[in-house]
């Protein structure tokens, strides 16, 4: 009876896992945005870089999963607070946040918006799954993954999860704190047999609009210094600019807003050295 019992759950389990492979094998590219710790502009790089590529021939073609259970902010990123998930027969329907982004986030099923989530490890492993398998996201062409900070049950999760990643992009700020938990996230990402497809240095210096004298305000150079001395690519420097703040507080896009800003400009680099990154994962792949 109790080996009936185990099969059985053994063939949910299995039937769960084809599940979302399936859901996951639509989706070309899935791109996990980590960090080491929490404020270094996260969010703001997998939302802000999610809108630079639907802006760059890919709209309608990428989608955006929120994963942090506890603190979800793409959906004000990408205009789409306040929406709630239409529930269909076929699954869950992502909300449509600007530019045909789709969007998937805890903060779309909470009934109350000052109620703090308490969930423990397993509770959030299981609602990160159904994200990935019980969401019809449909054919889309990139897949970006905001997991919260660190390298706790949900980063974890997601990586051992999602099938066939392509890789993560590591944010950190220019500044020496940041440069010892960046390696944390470097390493993480090497034991989870995931590709790093490169560290961008957010908060990368400010230049005033009436001078015109650039500040480094948190240090410079230290992602390009670190990303050299661990061998992993350099993505780019988003420089510190006050209308993101502004713009995320408004709910708008920054980069669909600003798109002449220096820091509009450094997430269309930074889209240009992603794309280099995967064209050149692909060719290796092929000469295997
Ligand atoms: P994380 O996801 O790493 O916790 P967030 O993306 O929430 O960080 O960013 C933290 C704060 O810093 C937000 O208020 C955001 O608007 C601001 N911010 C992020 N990047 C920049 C930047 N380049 N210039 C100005 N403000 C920024």
């Amino acid at each position: 009876m109790e080996e009936q019992a185990a099969q059985k759950k053994f063939a949910e389990i299995a039937e769960k896992d084809q599940k979302l492979k399936k859901n996951m094998s639509k989706i070309k590219h899935k791109i996990a945005v980590i960090s080491g710790k929490g404020g270094v502009g996260k969010s703001t790089v997998a939302a802000n870089l999610a809108m630079a590529f639907s802006m760059h021939g890919y709209k309608d073609r990428v989608g955006v999963l929120d994963v942090d259970i506890h603190g979800p902010c793409i959906p004000k990123l990408l205009g789409a607070k306040g929406q709630k998930c239409q529930i269909t027969p076929l699954g869950a329907l992502p909300v449509t946040g600007a530019n045909g982004i789709k969007v998937v986030s805890m903060d779309f099923l909470l009934q109350n918006q000052e109620t703090p989530v308490i969930w423990r490890g397993p509770l959030k492993m299981q609602v990160i799954k159904q994200f990935l398998s019980d969401f019809v996201w449909g054919e889309l062409d990139f897949l970006f993954i905001d997991a919260p900070p660190g390298t706790g049950d949900e980063p974890l999760t997601v990586m051992q999860t999602l099938p066939e990643m392509d890789g993560t992009i590591i944010v950190t700020i220019p500044s020496e704190v940041s440069e010892e938990v960046v390696k944390k996230a470097v390493s993480f990402s090497r034991k989870m047999g995931i590709p790093i497809i490169g560290i961008v240095e957010n908060m990368s210096g400010y230049t005033c609009p009436k001078c015109g004298e650039t500040v480094n305000i948190l240090g410079s150079g230290g992602g390009k210094r670190i990303a050299e001395e661990l061998n992993v690519p350099f993505l780019g420097q988003i420089p510190i600019d006050p209308k993101i703040c502004e713009d995320a507080d408004k709910g708008v896009s920054f980069v669909a807003s600003n798109s002449d800003s220096a820091s509009a400009k450094a997430f269309q680099k930074i889209v240009a050295n992603v794309e280099s990154f995967l064209k050149a994962q692909k060719e290796a792949r092929e000469s295997d």
